[in-house]
């Protein structure tokens, strides 16, 4: 006798819900999908005991025709694509056609919607997939979807759900990433009766931001805006100051879709290199549109994930958008041209003595006023009168709006980092020849590793060779670092080599320049003259990223002159 059988229709469902439906939060995201396909401007989510008892979410789009009510509860029955042809140009955030069947496969599902314009409502019921009736109500337009104990069929499902507390949180950062998103709809979260979101619609995201995650976030945010033909990017991202030791934070959307994209979380890492501290994240919340035709969405059932044809494209679109406003923003606040002619009246000729390019501008005859005006042009730092050194560790500075605090070692570690890493690049770094070769004894471990980087060394300015038992003979140091002593800084600089043995070169590279920009500069502690630290800030303006060591520590702490008032209750 044969032994293979067709599948009856409610296990093909079961099995197709499976896929589709993971947990209350899954249904809510497919419910809020549809309810935004719908063009919705408000939706309201209710849940009880986090949606294991009920889920209901509530429109006020465009509604179901009687027709279309019944319809819809059936698999692969959708109004979103026609043809085959369609699939590669989806726009809309459904097309499957199957997430209500599934819904209603493993709940007792009741629809109720209206049709704009229309006298009369529908109410379709649906219990373990079996339509249960299908009437004629009054209904406000729009449609009203409930879930009652959804998985009550499937035992294995129900019980792989988590704890309340879990399952609430997943829904409501679902609903909170498309209120940023669609930040133009109201959304509303109540659990067990209780709100736990609510937002406004507005035009202003920010505005959702801030109502979402707090003010202090909403007003540290950068735009970024950039695109081509083919690919868009925009959304907001945070200054280096606002970060986060995890990724929650972080939203993206592509083609209006939420999407889990381990490729753009990268491309966003990247960008903020060497601006952050390690294991910190910036806020992020981007929209990507390209061509529909350049993703496949279909990869998986819940649509998470997908899959970009031009990956490469992609990543380098995204880590340039985001890098570029980094690089461009002055991440201090910029001197108005207003206030700081007022102070020039005030304090007579602003003593910025930079010796690099600017040296052109200020050794001229231009009258002190115009020369800083091409010097607010084109720096990154506001022109500024040095005051002197507090506690041997920070430079005390004023500028036009207020009160700038540096700090001396952090300034020299950028600085030292840049040139480094300009020169490495460029496989141009500078070897400075010892007079006398150093012996320097090494550990057995490092002994043994130093032969297999004798190359790697020599790139970053260290000529080193073997010289018997443990010892090497050090020729030379890179020539930046000429001050630090071959024996100190050698094991450290083969640590570092060791802990990046597994990542790319330029990784491994970059740690040990980072660790010896760090042990190079002068410390807190060192004392530095006015002169010195003028010639420090003019090396620092070179700096493409001026504003934070290489471990992501701020360089400058601005005190505007409001908030000293306010300090003082002036204000
Ligand atoms: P898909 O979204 O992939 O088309 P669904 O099973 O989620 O599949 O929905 C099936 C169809 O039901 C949709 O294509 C749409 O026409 C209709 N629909 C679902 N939800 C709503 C809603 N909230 N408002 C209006 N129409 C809806
Ligand atoms: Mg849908």
């Amino acid at each position: 006798m044969g032994k293979i059988i067709s599948l009856s229709e409610d296990i093909v469902n079961k099995i197709a819900a499976g896929e589709v439906i993971e947990r209350p939060a899954s249904v809510v995201k497919e419910l809020v999908e549809n309810a935004i396909d719908a063009g919705a401007t408000a939706i309201d989510v209710d849940i009880k005991k986090a949606g294991k008892e009920l889920i209901r979410v509530k429109d006020n789009g465009c509604g179901m025709s009687s027709e279309d009510a019944l319809l819809c509860v059936q698999r692969h029955t959708t109004s979103k694509i026609r043809q085959a042809g369609d699939l590669f140009n989806i726009r809309t955030l459904g097309f499957r056609g199957e997430a209500l069947a599934s819904i209603a496969a493993v709940s007792h599902f009741v629809l109720t919607t209206k049709e704009k314009g229309e006298v009369a409502g529908t109410r379709v019921t649906v219990s373990g997939g079996v339509l249960q009736r299908n009437e004629e109500v009054g209904s406000p337009e729009g449609t009203t979807i409930d879930v009652h104990e959804l998985f009550f069929n499937t035992p294995a499902r129900r019980k792989f759900m988590k704890s309340d507390g879990t399952e609430a949180a997943q829904i409501l950062d679902i609903v909170t990433r498309y209120a940023l998103f669609y930040s133009t709809v109201s959304f509303r979260v109540v659990n067990d009766g209780k709100i736990i979101l609510s937002t406004e619609k507005t035009d202003d995201v920010k505005q959702t931001i801030a109502k979402v995650y707090g003010a202090a976030i909403a007003k540290e945010l950068l735009p970024v805006n950039k695109d081509t033909e083919a690919i868009r990017v925009q959304g907001l991202v945070s200054k280096p100051t606002i970060t986060r030791s995890d990724k929650d934070h972080q939203t993206f959307f592509v083609n209006g879709r939420l999407v889990k994209s381990p490729l753009i979380e990268h491309a966003l890492h990247e960008a903020y290199h060497a601006v952050l501290f390690i294991h910190r994240h910036p806020f992020a919340l981007l929209r990507i549109d390209v061509d529909p035709s350049m993703i496949d969405v279909n990869v998986h059932p819940t649509k998470k994930e997908i899959k970009f044809e031009k990956s490469d494209v992609v990543y380098r679109f995204v880590y340039h958008a985001v890098r570029d406003v980094l690089e461009k923003e002055n991440l201090i606040p910029a001197v108005e041209m207003q206030a700081m002619q007022e102070q020039m009246q005030l304090t007579k000729g602003f003593d910025r003595r930079f010796e690099t390019s600017t040296q052109a501008v200020l050794s001229s005859n231009v009258p002190m006023m115009q020369r800083s005006a091409v010097l607010v042009e084109r720096s990154h730092i506001p022109a500024l009168r040095l005051l002197g050194q507090v506690h041997n560790t920070f430079f005390i500075a004023e500028t036009a709006e207020g009160l700038l605090i540096i700090d001396q070692h952090i300034v020299q570690e950028r600085v030292l980092y840049e040139q480094f890493m300009h020169d490495y690049m460029k496989k141009a770094v500078k070897p400075q020849m010892m007079l006398e070769p150093v012996i320097v004894e090494l550990s057995a471990a490092d002994a043994l590793f130093v032969s297999e980087q004798i190359d790697e060394l020599a790139e970053l300015g260290f000529f080193v060779e073997a010289f018997g038992g443990n010892s090497v003979r050090v020729r030379s140091v890179p020539s930046i670092f000429g001050r630090l002593q071959p024996s100190d800084v050698l094991p450290d600089v083969l640590g570092q080599l060791r802990e990046g043995k597994t990542t790319a070169v330029l990784n491994k590279a970059e740690s040990v320049i980072t660790r010896m920009a760090c042990r190079a500069s002068i410390k807190a502690g060192d004392v530095c003259t006015i002169p010195q630290m003028y010639t420090l800030l003019g090396q620092l303006e070179h700096c493409t990223l001026p504003f934070h060591c290489p471990h992501g520590r701020p360089v400058f702490i601005n005190v505007t002159r409001e908030e000293l008032e306010r300090m003082f209750l002036r204000g």
